[in-house]
C-alpha cells in the first residue's frame, strides 16, 4: 500500500537534504523529506556544532592563561567536563530550535517525515519507512550522510569515536587520538587544553596530510609546544587491551610494536557513507569505496536517483553539502547539464591555533603555474601583538602570469575567519594588486592577507618603486606602511 506519492523524495535531513528539499520545492516540485532521527544531520547533532562548543570552551581556558599578563585577577579555570557536555547538548538543541528546520520545510510545503527510522528502498520507485509508511517517488535524492569509520582490530570495542565523546561522564586524564586529520586534530587540541595528556597517532608522514605542508608543520609545532605528542608514520594499530583502570594500545612503527598506556582511545580514522540501511540494490544504485557513486552531475547509476553531500564522499563539509543540495535539486527537477565543481572551498579546523586553507596547495600550484609566494608571520600584525597571539603565518600563492590568487594557507588566531576574504577575492577573480589595495580594517587579523598581497604585488613589479629607493628587501615594515614592504 502506498501512503503518499511525490515527485521528489529526499532522504536525509542534514544540510544537503534540507537544502535539496527546499530548492526542489522552490522549483515547484511536490517534495517529501525523510529523516530517521532529528532534522539537522551530523552538522548540528554530532559534528560541527558540538565540536565547536568544545573548541570554544577550550579557547576560554586558553585565554584565561593571559589573565595575569593583562592585569586581571583569577586563577586558571577548572574544567567540569560533565557540565560542559551538558551545555554542549543544550546548545545543540538551541541551534536546532533556532533553525526551525521542520517549520521552514513545512511552510514551504515539503512533506516532512522525521524521526521516521531508516528509510530503505523496496522497489526502484518505492521507499519503506520503519514505522510502516510507504512513499512512492518519481525521483530520489540521497543525502543520508555518513558515520565515523571503525577499524576492525582486537579490542576495537574499547575505542571511542567522536560520537561517543558527547556521552562521557568525565574528562579522561589521558587520550590517544588515532588519526591526524581534521576531527582528530580538533579533538587532540581540546583535550590537551582541558589538561589531558594527549598522544596523536597518524599513519601518514604528517598530520593534516591533505593540507599544504606549512599547515602540517605549523600545527605540529604548535601542538608539540602545548605538550601534545605527535606520532606520525605509524604502520597501524595492532590491538587495544584493558590494563587495570586504563587501556594499552599497541601500534607498529618502523616495523616494531610500540605500547602506549592511556585512559581513552579515540578513533578518527575516516568517514563512510550511510549505505547499509538504504537497500540500494533495490533501486539499482551502485556504490564505490563506501560511498554512492555519482557523476559530475550528481547522478547515480540509476537514472531516477541522485545523491549529494557526505554520502558521495567527495567533499565532506557543510558548505559543500549545501552547494550540492542546491545543485542536485536543480538537476532532479529541471535536468540540464550544469556540472558541479568544488574549486574555492575555504575550510579549516578549530584547533589551537586554528588553521585554514582555500584553493591549491603550493605543491599543487607549482605543477601548473609559475607562482609568487608570500609567507607573512602573525608577529607582523599589530593585532597579534595587542592580543598576545603572534603565533602563526599566512601563506598566499599567486600566479605570476594571471596575477590571480591560487591558494592561501593560514595557521593562527581566527584563521578560519581570515581565509574567507581570500576565498572571496578568488571567487571575484580579483588580481593580487586589487586585493593589496583593499582598505582592510585595522587592527585585525584579516589584514594579514593585505600584507601578503602587497608583498606579492611588489614582487611582481605591480607597484612602482624608484630605483633610488634604498630599503633592503628583507626588511619588515609596519602593517600600515603600505609603501614599504
Ligand atoms: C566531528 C565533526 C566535526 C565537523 N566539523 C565541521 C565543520 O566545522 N565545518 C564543516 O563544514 N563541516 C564539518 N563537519 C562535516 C559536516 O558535519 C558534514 O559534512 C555535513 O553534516 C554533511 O551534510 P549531509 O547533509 O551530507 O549529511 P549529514 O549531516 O550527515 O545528514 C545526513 C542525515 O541523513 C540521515 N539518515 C541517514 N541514513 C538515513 C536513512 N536510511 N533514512 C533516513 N535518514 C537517514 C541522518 O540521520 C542524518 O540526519 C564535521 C563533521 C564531524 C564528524
Amino acid at each position: 500500500m502506498v501512503d503518499a506519492a511525490f515527485e521528489i523524495v529526499v532522504i536525509g535531513g542534514g544540510p544537503a537534504g534540507v537544502t535539496a528539499a527546499l530548492r526542489a520545492r522552490e522549483l515547484g516540485a511536490a517534495v517529501a523529506l525523510v529523516e530517521r532521527g532529528n532534522l539537522g544531520g551530523t552538522c548540528v547533532g554530532d559534528g560541527c556544532v558540538p565540536t565547536r562548543v568544545l573548541a570554544h570552551a577550550a579557547r576560554l581556558v586558553r585565554d584565561a592563561g593571559q589573565f595575569a599578563a593583562y592585569g586581571l585577577e583569577g586563577g586558571p579555570p577548572e574544567v567540569d567536563f560533565a557540565r560542559l557536555l551538558n551545555r554542549t547538548q543544550r546548545i545543540v538543541y538551541e541551534v536546532q530550535e533556532k533553525k526551525q528546520i521542520k517549520g521552514r520545510l513545512e511552510a514551504a510545503g515539503v512533506g516532512v517525515f522525521d524521526r521516521a527510522g531508516d528509510a530503505r528502498f523496496v522497489e526502484p520507485y518505492m521507499l519503506a519507512l520503519e514505522d510502516g509508511t510507504s512513499l512512492r517517488g518519481e525521483k530520489f535524492i540521497l543525502c543520508a550522510g555518513g558515520h565515523a569509520r571503525r577499524i576492525p582490530l582486537p579490542g576495537g570495542e574499547y575505542a571511542l569515536t567522536h560520537s561517543d565523546i558527547w556521552k562521557l561522564e568525565k574528562l579522561p586524564r589521558s587520550v590517544a587520538v588515532v588519526g591526524g586529520a581534521a576531527t582528530g586534530c580538533q579533538l587532540a587540541s581540546v583535550f590537551a587544553t582541558f589538561g589531558a595528556r594527549v598522544r596523536l597517532l597518524e599513519v601518514a608522514p604528517r598530520i593534516l596530510a591533505a593540507e599544504d605542508e606549512v599547515i602540517s608543520g605549523g600545527v605540529t609545532e604548535a601542538f608539540e609546544r602545548r605538550g601534545i605528542e605527535v606520532i606520525t608514520g605509524i604502520g597501524g594499530i595492532e590491538r587495544i587491551e584493558e590494563d587495570g583502570d586504563g587501556l594499552r594500545l599497541a601500534y607498529t612503527r618502523a616495523g616494531e610494536t610500540c605500547l602506549l598506556d592511556t585512559e581513552a582511545v579515540v578513533l578518527c580514522v575516516g568517514w563512510v557513507g550511510n549505505l547499509e540501511r538504504l537497500n540500494l540494490g533495490a533501486a539499482g544504485v551502485e556504490t564505490e569505496g563506501g560511498y554512492i557513486k555519482v557523476d559530475n552531475s550528481l547522478r547515480t547509476s540509476a537514472p531516477h536517483v541522485f545523491a549529494a553531500g557526505d554520502i558521495t564522499g567527495r567533499m565532506m563539509l557543510v558548505q559543500s553539502a549545501t552547494y550540492e543540495g542546491n545543485l542536485v535539486a536543480e538537476k532532479a527537477v529541471l535536468g540540464g547539464e550544469r556540472v558541479y565543481q568544488h574549486e574555492i572551498v575555504p575550510h579549516g579546523g578549530f584547533t589551537d591555533p586554528e588553521y585554514a586553507s582555500v584553493g591549491l596547495t603550493e605543491h599543487q600550484a607549482r605543477e601548473n603555474h609559475d607562482c609568487a609566494v608570500a609567507v607573512v608571520p602573525y608577529s607582523d600584525l599589530d593585532r597579534g601583538v595587542i592580543d598576545g597571539r603572534t603565533e602563526g603565518f599566512c601563506k598566499l600563492i599567486v600566479s605570476r602570469s594571471s596575477r590571480r590568487v591560487l591558494g592561501a594557507h593560514i595557521v593562527g588566531e581566527q584563521a578560519v575567519e581570515v581565509v574567507q576574504i581570500v576565498a572571496t577575492a578568488m571567487r571575484a577573480n580579483m588580481p593580487v594588486e586589487d586585493l593589496a589595495d583593499v582598505e582592510l580594517a585595522y587592527p585585525t587579523f584579516t589584514s594579514i592577507v593585505g600584507i601578503a598581497a602587497r608583498q606579492i604585488a611588489r614582487d611582481l613589479g605591480l607597484v612602482v618603486v624608484s630605483s633610488r629607493y634604498g630599503i633592503s628587501k628583507g626588511m619588515r615594515a609596519a602593517e600600515w606602511e603600505q609603501g614599504s614592504m
